[in-house]
């Protein structure tokens, strides 16, 4: 099988069944860092929430009931 990255669609190698032509995506390093980077990136963007999440505290439950 050949053993393709999704990302840049360079082949980065092949694996067994050798015969077999079909292609398995995968991601190479290169492109892995790339993406991290994006995640990371992204994830700060995403941070600028505005606080006002409010936790809405379930009942207490007691025990020794009976
Ligand atoms: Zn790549």
């Amino acid at each position: 099988m050949i053993i393709q990255c999704a990302w840049c669609k360079e082949i980065v190698g092949e694996k067994e069944p050798l015969q077999d032509k079909r292609v398995t995506s995968t991601i190479c390093p290169e492109c892995f860092k790339k993406l991290k980077k994006e995640i990371e990136e992204r994830k700060r963007k995403e941070k600028k929430t505005p606080p006002g999440k409010t936790q809405i505290a379930g009942p207490k439950s007691s025990q020794g009931k009976g």
